[in-house]
């Protein structure tokens, strides 16, 4: 059966209607028109035509005469009630669920702009146009990526934040190993990698003063589940967490929590402590640490090396020709070095 894939695109946004219908298929078993119809309060037709925008998310809908409709795969969707369990009656953040946006970084900065509290959080079923650094496409998959931004107030300015993507990937690291997932590791500045491929990017946006206080937007996605189509899209090695999920799917609304009780851990004490505090676990967990690395700089220049590590300030030091060469965050893009034997 063929899907219709608006992937990157952008089409008009899915009707509330399909993710109401979705919820109800996302057991994967077999409901009737009928069914259906009665539960979300609509006509047959209206079925018909959420399925439609179903099957154009990308979403393989089986549709057997006299059973009715059946998703290829069941879905765990993101359960309010559920995150919030998990989080506790303590927890400094505030969510708010999307089914779907273009993306959550660039809802939240607006949201910041309106005055959105520290430790706002934006998570999305489907984030449809989520962004990269230099605005390069960050893909994921209706239900089976996490993606979210959270929102948090530094008193002090960008000047005083060097590091923080590194602390922020660290995190990350921090939590998908708690969450189970062995050989996980960082990529300078700031990727995530399970056995060296992309499992989960960050995206940090600010606002605010050179000397503070600043709003820094902090987007993470983590692949849950890709599909082929998807990873066919993305242009480096990647991988997904569905090594974790032999038997059940991988719950995204137990990943969130953890992703953010870890984030809330390492923010705290890089406002406390900078950088330098993190900086020992961050070269341990450093994929590349005295590897050969290839760095390519805004203007195309090419210059290989040895990675020696981080400095306290976050930025990557090189070894090239005996000499120690450190590489600040921005523009610049590494890769490992392919070594001929
Ligand atoms: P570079 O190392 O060249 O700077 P990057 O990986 O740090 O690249 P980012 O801007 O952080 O780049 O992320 C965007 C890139 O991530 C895309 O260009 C693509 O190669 C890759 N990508 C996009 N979607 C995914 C995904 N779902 N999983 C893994 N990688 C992805």
């Amino acid at each position: 059966m063929k899907t219709k894939h608006s992937l990157g695109t952008k089409l008009n946004p899915t009707k509330p209607i399909a993710y109401t219908l979705l919820r109800e298929l996302a057991d994967g078993q077999f409901h009737s028109g009928t069914d259906l119809a009665q539960k979300a309060g609509i006509s047959r037709a209206s079925v018909w035509n959420a399925v439609e925008q179903i099957e154009a998310m990308g979403l393989l809908v089986y549709r057997i005469r006299g059973r009715g409709y059946r998703l290829a795969e069941s879905l765990l969707m993101l359960d309010r009630e559920k995150i919030g369990r998990l989080l506790g009656e303590h927890s400094p953040f505030g969510v708010i669920f999307l089914d779907e946006v273009e993306s959550t970084n660039t809802f939240l900065l607006e949201q910041a702009q309106q005055r959105a509290p520290h430790a706002t959080v934006v998570v999305a079923e489907w984030q449809r146009g989520g962004r990269g650094r230099l605005n390069r496409t960050w893909y994921a998959k209706p239900c089976g990526s996490l993606t979210f931004s959270l929102l948090w107030r530094f008193n002090q300015g960008a000047g005083a934040l060097s590091g923080l993507s590194l602390a922020v990937g660290l995190a990350l690291v921090r939590a998908l190993q708690a969450f189970g997932l062995p050989e996980v590791g960082l990529k300078w500045p700031n990727d995530v990698l399970w056995r060296g491929q992309k499992i989960a990017g960050i995206l940090i946006e600010m606002q605010g003063e050179a000397f503070g206080p600043s709003a820094v937007v902090i987007g993470v996605g983590v692949n849950v589940s890709l599909d082929t189509t998807i990873k066919a899209l993305i242009n480096q090695p990647s991988a997904d967490l569905s090594i974790l999920a032999a038997e059940a799917a991988v719950d995204r609304n137990e990943l969130l929590a953890c992703l953010l009780t870890q984030l809330n851990i390492v923010l705290i004490d890089f406002e406390k402590f900078g950088f330098l505090a993190l900086k020992q676990e961050w070269q341990r967990w450093h994929w590349y640490q005295d590897k050969r690395v290839r760095m390519t700089l805004p203007s195309g220049e090419v210059n290989t090396g040895w990675a020696r590590g981080v400095d306290d300030s976050g930025a990557l030091i090189l070894e090239i020709d005996q000499k120690l060469k450190s590489y600040h965050s921005g523009d610049v893009s590494l890769r490992a070095e392919e070594v001929s034997s």
